[in-house]
């Protein structure tokens, strides 16, 4: 796969020695420039096997495909209601659908059923009989008359994609989530500007080559996410934490974190359970402010302070002891009872619907001149250790 990231590179090499006088490069059509970007950055989302970048990249082809046909010839009535009624609802009801379901993977009915949604939904619009549909839509003439001076697109339509813009945005902003989730915006947005350009066809062009981009940095993104988020507790791992300590100042301190008895827990309330704790600690660490939460392997995570003002550092070490061990964990039962009267007489018994809670101990070592990194997250770890011999759910502190 390496050789791919030479590909754009290796074309254009042959294109430039097979055609010395650069003639084929002037003659490029702009549509091939944006087919060939979308498969580019279809093949890259492919190989990271990241297939909702590929149900959104057939949405934006499909519609750029459709726009760019229709307007090579004069356009017949029905050709009209395609571009600028249907197309736009139609796609931002396939964008809605997309954004809803979760990320089906390619090689299942639910994922063939999206990318022949996406792919396939908008090229129909040129061939179904729109006008009788259209004139079924008893809507009052002012939502069906057009708003911009530069495009027959009706209020309703500008409505429409202008309300689902603003409640997307601010679905996102209100709980941020992965980058792929902007990807997706950016593209739905993309695809609603190229329908509002669509007369200016080289505006249009660089709208879809601008969706790829964001296409292609959500990918990136991503990725990034993969190498340096844990999977379970969405903190920063281990390889982020060995980063953070490379560049660590010489007034810091660290911290090595360990569930008590978790070996115990896992026993008694299933691995799953387990988990569910590991993931709780992800988010009570998280929303800590004062030093940056680690998961360093396990049931063991790493705090680091940019600090080393002992009395600060023990305050937060108490904080985040007493929050965990004071978090009531409801632990429901496998097999719920068929009654109410079973069900309180089982309650408490054997496990089932009751409330536990977990313990953590801490090891703090505070960064001696010149000590080498390596040496203080050892030195962490055996304070931990000590910290565990006092008899855990205690923090130790030592310079
Ligand atoms: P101590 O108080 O001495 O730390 O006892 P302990 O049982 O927690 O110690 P130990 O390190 O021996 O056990 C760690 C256990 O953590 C072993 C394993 O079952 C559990 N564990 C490690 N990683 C995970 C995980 O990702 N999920 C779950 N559920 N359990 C994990
Ligand atoms: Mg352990
Ligand atoms: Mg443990």
């Amino acid at each position: 796969m390496p050789l791919l990231v030479l590909l754009p590179v290796i074309i254009w090499l042959f294109i430039a020695l097979a055609f010395p006088e650069h003639q084929l490069l002037y003659s490029i059509p702009v549509p091939l420039v944006v087919y060939l970007s979308v498969a580019l950055v279809g093949l890259l989302a492919v190989v990271m096997r990241q297939w909702s970048q590929l149900y959104w990249l057939a949405l934006l082809l499909s519609s750029y495909w459709v726009v760019n046909t229709a307007l090579q010839s004069p356009l017949s009535e029905s050709h009209m209601l395609a571009l600028y009624f249907f197309l736009p609802l139609v796609s931002t009801a396939v964008a809605i659908v997309m954004a809803l379901i979760n990320k089906p993977p390619l090689f299942s009915l639910k994922g063939m059923l999206l990318l022949a949604l996406a792919g396939a939904l908008p090229p129909l619009l040129m061939v179904l009989p729109l006008p009788s549909y259209y004139q079924a839509i008893d809507a009052p003439s002012f939502l069906l008359s057009p708003v911009l001076p530069t495009s027959p697109l009706s209020f309703m339509v500008i409505a429409v994609m202008a309300l689902v813009a603003v409640v997307w945005l601010i679905c996102l902003l209100i709980s941020p989530r992965q980058p792929a989730r902007w990807g997706q915006l950016a593209c739905w947005l993309s695809i609603a500007l190229l329908i509002i350009f669509m007369q200016q066809s080289q505006v249009a062009a660089w709208v879809v080559i601008a969706a790829c981009l964001s296409i292609l940095l959500a990918l990136a993104s991503q990725m990034l996410n993969l190498a340096y988020i844990d999977e379970l507790t969405q903190l920063p791992q281990r390889r982020a934490l060995l980063a953070h300590l490379r560049r660590l100042g010489k007034r810091s301190t660290v911290v090595m974190l360990d569930v008590d008895h978790f070996k115990k827990f896992n026993d008694t309330y299933g691995h799953d359970v387990g988990d569910q704790v590991l993931r709780l600690l992800g988010v009570i660490f998280a929303k800590e402010s004062g030093f940056k939460a680690y998961r360093y392997g396990g049931e063991e995570f790493t705090l680091v302070f940019n600090h080393n003002d002992q009395p600060r550092i023990e305050e937060a070490l108490e904080r985040v002891r007493q929050r965990v061990a004071g978090y009531p964990l409801r632990i429901r039962s496998k097999q719920r009872p068929t009654s109410s009267k079973q069900g309180q007489s089982k309650r408490g018994k054997n496990g089932a619907d009751k409330v536990v809670r977990v313990t953590i101990s801490l090891g703090a070592a505070i960064r001696r001149p010149a000590e080498p990194v390596h040496d203080l997250l050892k030195r962490a770890d055996t304070i931990l250790y000590a910290a565990k011999k006092k008899g855990r759910n205690c923090w130790l502190v030592r310079a």
